[in-house]
């Protein structure tokens, strides 16, 4: 595994809207696994492809909560509900913000080994999940905020 270079707002990577992944090899597994190092690395609960310069439908979640998900292709296919949720991008440091998000999703996608799954995600995995897969149609959390501040220096 590696850590790789988090791309940050202005680079115009994290506004593409990325391609399908159209076969999970092994290729696909190491970035999905570089992906994981480097957001623990930055102390993220979730990290898009685009944030590591690659523009294809990929996302990794770890909600510290028990949920850590490798994600190919994902899609929100119904979501209920709403929230206003607090939250931060690694791709935009030293920001936070407000978004109105659902308080429920549910997805479909592609796990590591290419099988099709499926599941809910209440609460605050809802929330990263909708960042994340923002993310990869080239969305910023700041461009739906419905509050957008400098973090205080922790
Ligand atoms: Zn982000």
């Amino acid at each position: 595994m590696a850590i790789r270079n988090v791309r940050t707002d202005g680079n115009p990577v994290l506004r593409e809207v990325c391609k399908p992944v159209a076969v999970v090899n092994d290729g696909i597994r190491k970035i999905l696994d570089d992906m994981l190092e480097t957001m623990y690395e930055k102390d993220g609960v979730g990290l898009a492809a685009p944030q590591i310069g690659i523009p294809k439908r990929m996302a990794v979640i770890d909600d510290r909560d028990g949920h850590i998900l490798k994600l190919v292709n994902p899609k929100i296919v119904k979501s209920e509900g709403e929230q206003i949720s607090t939250e931060g991008c690694l791709s935009v440091p030293g920001y936070r913000g407000k978004c109105k998000r659902p308080m429920k999703v549910w997805v479909e996608a592609l796990n590591e080994n290419g099988e099709e799954i499926s599941f809910e995600a209440e609460g605050f995995l809802a929330v990263i999940c909708c960042h994340e897969f923002d993310h990869l149609d080239g969305i910023l959390y700041k461009d739906k905020a419905v509050e957008f501040e400098r973090a205080e220096e922790s």
